[in-house]
């Protein structure tokens, strides 16, 4: 529902745009050129959809909305990262990020305003959670993405990595990958889409039964459990025993693994003794180690281990068969790096109770 009280039509998958259509007495098959309207062409002004008639325009302004996050700025960094920071219909802010060549073009999407989870080396964590996204926010940023960089017609890829935490906000996010699936519209591949998470337990088997299954990665970052509940708090209620269980137990084809996120923090989790156990842990599991040197912002209580530290941990990974990148940091200049996606002035009150309501 758009604040004018109509129903947004961007939040909608097609089949309910048809049902919705139907309920108003307008013919069902005008939803699915609307759909294409919206998803393919980018075009949300119902004044422009020309291959319906005059009439039929004039009654869908009258009775709906479609929504798009406005682009409130724009910036750019030296190495072609592009964040956005867009304007919600209440006047809440979120980010968006754009990273090229990576090798392919790569979309980073919030699911929140901010998030509860409140990890100790992430921004957004420090904001707490404001509020969840709805569908058509969290799908809307993709099509401001590809008019903002001319890729609407080509191929991207997708990763639940802004704001916010997805599996916090389970239905509007899966909601969201269904009407970026859409043949009808932008058609996105659930492998061309990757989910991370920082592993809440009950979440991640409900996402196992998904039919539209985006790849997984789990934000694992410590290998203790005591380490871990230190600085990834909802390690308290879901351990990293039971993640790693879920993990064992999540359905995955035949080429696919789960992606294990760690993020380095000097002398806290980068041991030698830590890349050991990490690799005992994943002992079984179709894995890979995604390494994320920490990404130093104010009020972080961290430092970014020095390379040859960062070297050595991958080298005891791959030592032992494991397959392992390290995430280059893209962005840093305009803080659009992991854990730097921050809108300022929106710690508020509520989302603080949002916060320890979880
Ligand atoms: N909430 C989800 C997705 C968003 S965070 C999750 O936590 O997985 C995306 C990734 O950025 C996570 O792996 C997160 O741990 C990492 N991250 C957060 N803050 C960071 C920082 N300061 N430096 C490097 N990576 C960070
Ligand atoms: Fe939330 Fe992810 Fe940041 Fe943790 S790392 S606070 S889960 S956005």
């Amino acid at each position: 529902m758009s604040p004018s009280g109509r129903i947004d039509l961007a939040g909608l998958e097609r089949q309910e745009i048809e049902a919705l259509f139907h309920e108003h007495g307008v013919p069902a098959f005008h939803a699915r050129q609307v759909f294409r309207w919206i998803w393919r062409k980018g075009v949300t002004d119902v004044a422009q959809m020309t291959d319906l008639s005059k009439v039929t325009r004039a009654q869908l302004a009258e009775r709906f909305d479609i929504s798009t996050p406005a682009v409130v700025k724009r910036e750019i960094s030296e190495d072609g990262t592009m964040k956005l920071v867009l304007g919600l219909s209440d006047g809440r802010q979120i980010e968006a990020v754009y990273i090229p060549d990576t090798p392919s073009q790569t979309f980073c999407l919030s699911t929140q305003v901010g998030c509860a989870m409140g990890c100790a080396f992430c921004l957004t964590g420090k904001m707490g959670l404001v509020r969840h996204l709805d569908a058509a926010e969290i799908a809307g940023q993709v099509r401001v993405l590809a008019a903002a960089t001319g890729l609407l017609d080509h191929s991207f890829n997708i990763v639940l990595m802004g704001m916010g935490e997805p599996l916090h906000n389970y239905d509007a996010t899966m909601k969201a990958l269904r009407i970026l699936h859409d043949q009808h519209g932008l058609s996105v591949g659930p492998r061309r889409v990757t989910l991370s998470t920082v592993g809440l337990v009950p979440m991640l088997d409900r996402l196992a039964h998904e039919p539209v299954m985006p790849n997984l990665a789990i934000s694992l970052h410590a290998t203790t459990e005591e380490q871990r509940a230190a600085i990834v708090p909802p390690t308290k209620k879901y351990s990293l025993h039971d993640i790693l269980e879920a993990c064992r137990r999540f359905p995955l084809s035949k080429r696919s693994r789960i992606t294990f996120e760690y993020v380095l923090l000097d002398g806290v989790n980068d041991s030698p003794a830590d890349a050991h156990r990490l690799a005992r842990l994943l002992t079984g599991i179709k894995a890979k180690v995604n390494l994320i040197p920490f990404n130093a912002a104010a009020g972080l209580p961290f430092e970014r281990p020095s390379d040859a530290r960062v070297d050595a941990f991958a080298q005891t990974l791959a030592d032992r068969y494991i397959n392992v990148s390290v995430r280059k940091s893209r962005g840093r200049d305009i803080r659009a790096a992991c854990g730097q996606l921050i809108v300022e002035g929106q710690r508020q009150s509520a989302g603080q109770r949002l916060a320890s309501a979880f």
